[in-house]
C-alpha cells in the first residue's frame, strides 16, 4: 500500500448532510457501547494461546520471503492452508491458486447461516523487497525488541493476514455461527500494483469465490502522535491517478535568430497559468465527516475552523487548505507538473517542448472534467494536452452506517476516546478493483503506528508488540460484530 502521505482523502456528491446524519448516529451507539463496557472492563487482549496463535503464524509469513520480485507468495498460501486443515476446515473450503505457480492466493471460506451475503477479509501476503545490508536485522527473520517486531510485512501486510487466519481459526473453534460466510483472501502481487494477479486475478477467474456485500482491506490504521492515540482510521475510499502530457511542437531554427513563437516560452506560461490555479474546494459525505472528526481532534481555533469546514464554509476551506498540503489535498483535486523535457541544443531553437501533470482527482471529478478545465486554465492552442494513463473515475464506497456503527463501537470498546475518522488515501491498495466490481472496501486494521514514524516499504519495518495484539483483538470483535446474527 502507499503511505497515507502519498496525499489524502474523500468522495461522493450525494446529499451531504444524510449521511453526517448517519454518521452521527453510528457515533453514538457506539457512545453507549462504550458506557456499557466501560463499567464491565474492556478485553484488550486475547486469552494467552491466542496470542500464541497470532505470533507464530506472524512468525511464519513474515519468514517466508514473498517479495514482489524475487520472492514467493505460494508458500504463504501453503502455510496458511496447512493451519486451516490442521484447525478442521475442509478441503472444498480452501482454495490455492493464482497467475503463476509461484504467486498463489489463498481463499477460504466459513460458513454461516446465508440470512446475509458473505464478508470478504483480505490481505496481501507479498512484500515490498528488503535488502540485509540496507537494515540493522534480518528482514526475513521476526525480530521482538524493545517492544516491537521488526520485520518485512510486520506493518504491510502480514500482521493483517495472519490474524484474519488466526481469528478464523477461533471462530472455528468457539462454534461462532455466523449470519454470513466469512471469507478470508491472502493474497499476491499487491505490491507490483498490475492487474495480473491477486483480487484482480481473483475477481476474473473465480468471482463466486470472493463474491461479497463488502470488504475489509488494509489502507486505514491507528494513528498515534507523542505515544498518545489520535485516531483509528477507516479508509472508505480512494482519490484517482492521471497523467497528462503538455506538449508543444515548434519549426525550430537556430538560436542566433530567435522568433516569439517559442515552444518553451509556450509551455512555461501554460506551466506559470497552472501554478496559479486550483481547483475548486469542497467537500463530500466522507471529507465532511473526516473534518468533523478532526475538529474534535485538533481542538482550540483550528478545531473551529475545521467544523467550519465541514459545515461547508468557503472561507474556511480557504484558510485550511493553505494552511496544510494534505487538507488542501483532502478538499480539491490537484494537478502539479512533475516532469520536463525540451530543446534539443543548446543553440538551436526548441522544436518540442513537454511536460507531465499529474494529477490526483476526487472521484466525484471526472477525467472529461479535469481534462476541459486544464485546457481553459492553459488557454493556448498550441499547447497540446493529452491523457497518457486511462480514464477511469475511482469509485468510492458508501458510509454505511452499519461499518461505521461497528468500527466506532469496538473502537471505543478497546481505546475509550479514540475517534472513528473516515479518510481516503490517493491510490493505491487492492481495494480499488473491489470497488470497480460492485464490492463496497473498508480499509480498517486497528493496528496503531506513530504518525512521524511509519516504516511500510523502508528499513527496519516495525509494529508495536503490544498493537499487534490489540489490533488482533480489535479485529477479533470487530468481524463478529458484522456477521453476529441480528436479533
Ligand atoms: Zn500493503
Amino acid at each position: 500500500m502507499f503511505p497515507k502521505s502519498d496525499g489524502l482523502i474523500l468522495m461522493e456528491d450525494r446529499s451531504l448532510y444524510q449521511p453526517i446524519c448517519n454518521f452521527a448516529r453510528a457515533l453514538g451507539a457506539g457512545v453507549l457501547v462504550f458506557f456499557a463496557l466501560a463499567s464491565a472492563g474492556a478485553q484488550t487482549m486475547r486469552p494467552e494461546a491466542e496470542k500464541q496463535l497470532a505470533h507464530d503464524i506472524y512468525k511464519e509469513f513474515i519468514e517466508i520471503q514473498s517479495g514482489y520480485t524475487t520472492g514467493a507468495t505460494t508458500p504463504v498460501a501453503q502455510a496458511a492452508a496447512a493451519r486451516l486443515k490442521a484447525a478442521g476446515f475442509p478441503d472444498a473450503d480452501i482454495f490455492v491458486g493464482g497467475a503463476s505457480p509461484k504467486k498463489a492466493n489463498l481463499v477460504v471460506r466459513y460458513h454461516g447461516t446465508g440470512a446475509r451475503k458473505p464478508l470478504l477479509l483480505l490481505a496481501h501476503i507479498d512484500v515490498v523487497e528488503a535488502k540485509r545490508e540496507d537494515w540493522s536485522m534480518d528482514p526475513f527473520l521476526l525480530t521482538e525488541k524493545d517492544g516491537f517486531f521488526y520485520g518485512r510485512g510486520t506493518g504491510d501486510d502480514k500482521a493483517q493476514a495472519a490474524v484474519w487466519i488466526a481469528n478464523l481459526i477461533q471462530y472455528k473453534k468457539e462454534g461462532f455461527k455466523p449470519d454470513r460466510d466469512i471469507i478470508v483472501a491472502l493474497t499476491a502481487d499487491e505490491e507490483g500494483g498490475g492487474p495480473f494477479n491477486g483480487v484482480a486475478w481473483l475477481l476474473k477467474n473465480h468471482r463466486d469465490l470472493i463474491d461479497a456485500d463488502f470488504a475489509l482491506n488494509e489502507g486505514g490504521w491507528g494513528e498515534s502522535l507523542e505515544g498518545k492515540k489520535r485516531s483509528n482510521d477507516l479508509q472508505v475510499s480512494e482519490k484517482y491517478v492521471l497523467n497528462f502530457r503538455f506538449e508543444v511542437h515548434n519549426k525550430g531554427g537556430h538560436s542566433s535568430m530567435p522568433v516569439a513563437d517559442n515552444a518553451i516560452y509556450h509551455l512555461a506560461f501554460a506551466l506559470a497559468h497552472l501554478s496559479e490555479f486550483g481547483f475548486p474546494l469542497k467537500t463530500n459525505e466522507v471529507t465532511a465527516a473526516y473534518f468533523q472528526q478532526m475538529s474534535k481532534i485538533e481542538g482550540g481555533a483550528v478545531g473551529d475552523d475545521l467544523a467550519r469546514v465541514a459545515a461547508g464554509s468557503q472561507e474556511a476551506m480557504q484558510k485550511v487548505a493553505a494552511a496544510s498540503p494534505v487538507w488542501n489535498a483532502t478538499l480539491r483535486t490537484t494537478c502539479v507538473a512533475t516532469q520536463l523535457e525540451g530543446g534539443h541544443a543548446i543553440n538551436a531553437l526548441p522544436q518540442l517542448a513537454a511536460a507531465n501533470v499529474n494529477c490526483r482527482v476526487l472521484p466525484e471529478d471526472s477525467a472529461e472534467y479535469v481534462l476541459g478545465t486544464l485546457k481553459k486554465v492553459v488557454g493556448d492552442e498550441q499547447v497540446s494536452i493529452t491523457s497518457t494513463s486511462d480514464f477511469g473515475a475511482g469509485p468510492a464506497s458508501p458510509m454505511r452506517a452499519d461499518v461505521l456503527a461497528a468500527v466506532n463501537s469496538t473502537t471505543q470498546k478497546i481505546w475509550p476516546g479514540v475517534l472513528t475518522v473516515p479518510i481516503m488515501v490517493a491510490g493505491a491498495t487492492d481495494g480499488r478493483y473491489l470497488r470497480v466490481a460492485g464490492i463496497p472496501t473498508y480499509g480498517i486494521q486497528g493496528f496503531f503506528f506513530d504518525r512521524n514514524d511509519i516504516r511500510f516499504h523502508g528499513r527496519d519495518e516495525r509494529m508495536a508488540v503490544q498493537s499487534f495484539y490489540e489490533g488482533q483483538t480489535f479485529l477479533y470483535d470487530l468481524v463478529k460484530t458484522l456477521s453476529q446474527p441480528t436479533k
